[in-house]
Formats: C-alpha cells, sequence, structure tokens
C-alpha cells in the first residue's frame, strides 16, 4: 500500500511506502532516473538533529527517510512499548527539510514468521552500550541492513550521537561490501547543550536540569585533556566527580576508548572518544565527545 500524504513537496506528493517490496521498486526507477539516493534511518518522533542529518543530502539527491521504532534493538524492560510515536508530525518535519519520501514499514512485514537470521558485528559492540544491552547492536546491524537492501541508497548518514552504532554500521559496511556510503553528522545540542533525543522528553523538569551536568561532564574533561592529562582514569574521575554532584543521575558508564577499535584505554595516545550512558528516571542518554591527537 502507498499512501500520498497530502502536501506538495517541489511539485510533488510526498510519499509514506509501508511495504519493502514497493519501496524496493520505488528505489529502482529513482535510481533509473539516475538520481542519487540518500537515506537516513530512524526510530521517528524526529526533532532538530535528525533533521540536520536529512540536510547533509547532497543538492538533487532524493531523500527517503525511514521511520521504524524496531523491537530487536530493545532489551526486555525497555521502552519500547511506550517509545514516541507520531509519524503524521514526522512526516511534516521531513517534508520541511526537503524530503520525497518515507519508508515506515510494520512490525510483521520485517520480521516475517520464522525470521532467523541475524547480523551479529562481534568485537566493537561488546563494550559501552553493548555491556548493559548485549542483543542491542545485533538488532541495529541486522534492521539497518534491511532497511539498506529496501531503499537501496548510495549513502546513508547517521548521527555521531550514537557514536558506537555509527562504528558498528561503518564495520558492517566494509566487512559485507555494501556497496553504499556512510556519511556522519556531528552531534546537534539544545542551546544549554543537552545533546537532542527522543528520549528527552521522559525527563521530568528537574531531571532535564541535571541532565546538562553530562555534557558539562564531557567538555571539562576535554579542557583537561587539552591542557595536558592524557591519563584515562583521570579524565574519566573528572567526568564522574561532575555528574555524581547531581542526585538524579544514576551513572551506567564513563569511559574512555580508542575512536576505531572503541577498546577501553589508559593513555589518550590516539584519537578518542569519552562516551557515557546516565540513567535519569525512566531515560537512559548517552552523550560522548572526541578527544583528537
Ligand atoms: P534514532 O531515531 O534515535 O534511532 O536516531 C536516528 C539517527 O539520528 C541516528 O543516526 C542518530 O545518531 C541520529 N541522531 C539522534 N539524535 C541526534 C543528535 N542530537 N544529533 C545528531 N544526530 C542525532
Amino acid at each position: 500500500m502507498v499512501l500520498f500524504v497530502q502536501t506538495l513537496v517541489n511539485g510533488q506528493l510526498m510519499k509514506i511506502i509501508h511495504s519493502i517490496k514497493q519501496m524496493q521498486s520505488f528505489s529502482e526507477s529513482v535510481r533509473r532516473e539516475g538520481k542519487k539516493i540518500a537515506l537516513v534511518p530512524t526510530m521517528g518522533s524526529l526533532h532538530e538533529g535528525h533533521l540536520s542529518l536529512m540536510r547533509k543530502k547532497a543538492g538533487e539527491d532524493f531523500l527517503i527517510v525511514s521511520i521504524f521504532v524496531n523491537p530487536t534493538q530493545f532489551g526486555q524492560g525497555e521502552d519500547y512499548e511506550g517509545y514516541p510515536r507520531d509519524l503524521e508530525n514526522d512526516a511534516k518535519l521531513v517534508e520541511s527539510v526537503g524530503g520525497e519520501c518515507i519508508f515506515a514499514p510494520d512490525v510483521v512485514g520485517m520480521y516475517p514468521e520464522f525470521f532467523q537470521t541475524t547480523i551479529k558485528v562481534a568485537y566493537i559492540t561488546k563494550n559501552l552500550c553493548g555491556i548493559s544491552r548485549p542483543a542491542h547492536f545485533e538488532g541495529v546491524a541486522t534492521v539497518v541492513a534491511k532497511l539498506f537492501l529496501a531503499a537501496k541508497p548510495h549513502y546513508a548518514i547517521f548521527g555521531e550521537k550514537d557514536f558506537q552504532q555509527l562504528m558498528v554500521i561503518k564495520r558492517m559496511v566494509k566487512d559485507l561490501n555494501f556497496d553504499l556510503e556512510i556519511v556522519s553528522a556531528p552531534i546537534v545540542r539544545e542551546n544549554d547543550g543537552l545533546a537532542m533525543s527522543s528520549r528527552n522528553r521522559y525527563l521530568s523538569p528537574e531531571e532535564r536540569k541535571a541532565a546538562l551536568s553530562l555534557f558539562r561532564a564531557l567538555i571539562e574533561s576535554r579542557k583537561l585533556y587539552d591542557a595536558g592529562q592524557l591519563d584515562a582514569d583521570a579524565l574519566i574521575e573528572h567526568a564522574y566527580k561532575i555528574i555524581r554532584s547531581e542526585k538524579l543521575a544514576r551513572i551506567e558508564y564513563i569511559k574512555v576508548c580508542d575512536a576505531e577499535t572503541l577498546e577501553d584505554i589508559k593513555t589518550v595516545s590516539r584519537n578518542a572518544v569519552m562516551a557515557l550512558a546516565v540513567h535519569f528516571g525512566r531515560a537512559r542518554l548517552i552523550d560522548n565527545i572526541v578527544l583528537r591527537v
């Protein structure tokens, strides 16, 4: 079924496609016209962070935004059921940045009965978020591969906000020879520094205020690094102190890792990333900052 949203984009109706087969044949027809396809995979509930990825599409390229809350990347007790969904508003936002097509498959279409084929990226999924969410990246890699096979993009755009996810997708594309490029885009923040996230709406006003400690901790730690502190433990301790001063924060991890392998490091002697996951009430927030050599 192809639904036509009643809005004109560059003189054309924006398409919302639900069926994988129809997505494939539609993408084929776009390719036959000689156009390049840019894909921005999302879980919807779009905000300025997502829109910044969409704006990275080059000139006349054809933008497809996928919106799919993927059940297989949520663990037990996580927020799959309650994850915010608002396709109508998302369509307006996609249209506002010149998007021409939304791919919004349903769960049964993506995971038919007896589904049993997954993609596991072995090592860089072990650290950071992979510790508390052991099945998460298998769900992510598998769904992103399926989105690539459905939308047939020439390139796909991902945010550095989910740094580990970006590295997992890059690894998968390289290892499996996907014929497309991965483009990355910097973290978009609120004016006060909080990284934009669909999950920020879970925060109470007090939690929202306390969550500012994440960016503060990352910035202060990078200042320390810029001043010559290369010892990872010292940088981590500095960030811990700042976030721990907020009573509402429950720290899951703060780590300094090699920016490519995502292995823990002792000393920042190559490009590194300081990454953290912290809970405030029912919101689990992640953020990071790159420490360049
Ligand atoms: P999500 O809908 O959370 O799965 O995110 C979809 C894409 O948007 C991913 O590539 C994210 O990294 C990216 N993204 C989410 N929030 C931000 C942000 N604040 N800045 C930049 N990219 C973001």
